[in-house]
């Protein structure tokens, strides 16, 4: 095993990287927010567009050399347009905390309040005070979750936000068991005179894929994401808006408020993605929500405390089971680790600050990216049963990490692409 302290020449820092891939070619990926591109956008990724610039938008820059990218970035806008069905995109934010401070920066100004979901009930740290709400100078108030049905606590949260006046009612989350209710926080826009935003950056792929909830057609104003969790893409963020008397501040907000190059490799990538998407993002998106399901049912099946079951465990890409009485989410996820399956721990809505730090109640466990390698529902009962004999019976973690290995080595193809290929070709070395 090579240390940090050895990673001072080139063979060093690149046997490393190749034993990164050997080892994470031989796991099941299961975190919840992240997903595997196809060889395609591997390989624009590595193109030239990595090293250019192109200030301004597709022929209108502020830059010379960008004759090519204009198209490509040109028909990416359509593209994203035509597959999300907005008026109004942009694709420059670098990442989906970006696309979130945007939304920040053009819809509000310091000492307004914005009401969301807390870290424990699934939302994600850039709309915490500590975080991008923070840096915007905002207020943050909690809506109140029903810890049973894992959603929003619907009357208490219309109550709570007429009392604390936001600027921005803010849905969405990093838990994300089943759909907000939009609709009724749409009503709650209207009549406070207020935005509604709206989080998708685990669900963007299952709205693309219409199995999930609609956002803009359910009401929101604006939808902040990222670009590569159950939505295949290379990682960035994009918003989204219905509103075109948005434009302006979001864009200003985007360019030059928060980036000055967008990374054109990545817009490149993300085209691909797109083209992706529009073909088979309604069969990959089932695909994801029904290997959740099938996952989160064997694991009950087998003893697993699985959040949920009275609402059939999810209608998304990811469960989360209770681990507490198995040693908590860091020891079992530990295991896991070395039994060759990743996942996260991950706070519950109970934990008190101090679990929710260091050793929470909970494991999240996400399909995205065993879908995207063609697994389906017999592969997640396997799966499983892997866990159990990991987390519940106890058995020697290498000897499960051999089985895994060898059952993973047979999904290294990447699906629901153009052009199916080898997802780890790109990086052979040698
Ligand atoms: C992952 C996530 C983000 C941040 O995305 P990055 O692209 O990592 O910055 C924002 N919001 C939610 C709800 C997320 O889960």
């Amino acid at each position: 095993m090579l240390r940090l302290g050895d990673l001072s020449s080139l063979e060093r820092i690149r046997s490393t990287v190749v034993e990164h891939h050997k080892w994470r070619s031989r796991c099941i990926n299961l975190i919840a927010s992240e997903n595997i591109t196809s060889p395609a956008v591997r390989e624009v990724l590595a193109s030239d567009f990595g090293h250019r610039y192109a200030e301004g938008e597709p022929y209108a820059r502020l830059y010379e050399g960008t004759r090519f990218f204009d198209r490509i970035e040109a028909s990416a806008l359509k593209l994203a347009r035509s597959l999300f069905k907005a008026e109004y995109v942009n694709l420059k934010p670098l990442s989906g905390c970006m696309a979130n401070l945007a939304v920040f920066y053009a819809l509000t100004s310091p000492g307004d309040t914005v009401i969301c979901l807390s870290v424990p009930d699934g939302g994600h740290i850039s709309y915490m005070e500590f975080g991008g709400a923070g840096v915007r100078g905002l207020k943050v108030e909690y809506f109140p979750f029903d810890e049973k049905e894992m959603n929003i606590d619907l009357d208490r949260a219309l109550k709570k936000a007429r009392s604390v006046k936001p600027r921005i009612l803010l849905l969405g989350g990093s838990i994300f068991l089943f759909p907000h209710p939009v609709k009724e926080f749409r009503e709650l826009a209207d009549e406070l005179g207020v935005f509604l935003a709206y989080d998708a950056a685990h669900v963007l792929g299952l709205i693309v894929g219409g199995v999930f909830q609609d956002p803009l057609r359910e009401g929101v104003d604006v939808v902040s994401s990222s670009t590569h969790k159950t939505f295949p893409g290379p990682q960035g963020g994009i918003i989204l808006c219905s509103r075109r008397d948005l434009a302006e501040s979001l864009d200003k907000a985007v360019f030059p408020g928060l980036t000055s190059n967008h990374h054109l490799h990545r817009v490149a990538g993300l085209a691909i993605t797109l083209l992706e998407m529009k073909r088979y993002g309604k069969a990959y998106a089932r695909s994801i929500v029904r290997n959740a399901k099938a996952l989160a049912e064997s694991l009950h099946e087998l003893g697993f405390e699985v959040l949920c079951e009275h609402k059939g465990f999810t209608e998304s890409h990811q469960i989360l089971v209770d681990v507490s009485r198995l040693g908590g989410g860091r020891k079992v996820a530990g295991k896991l680790q070395k039994a060759n399956i990743i996942c996260n721990r991950n706070p519950l809505p109970w934990d008190r600050l101090e679990e929710a730090r260091g050793n929470p109640s909970g494991i999240r466990l996400g399909t995205p990216e065993v879908t995207r390698l063609g697994m389906g529902p017999s592969e997640m009962r396997q799966i499983a049963e892997y866990i159990k004999q990991v987390a519940i019976e106890g058995k020697p973690t290498g000897k499960v990490a051999r089985e895994v290995s060898r059952f993973a080595s047979q999904y290294q193809q990447v699906k629901y692409c153009l052009e199916e290929g080898s997802a780890y070709k790109y990086f052979r070395f040698k």
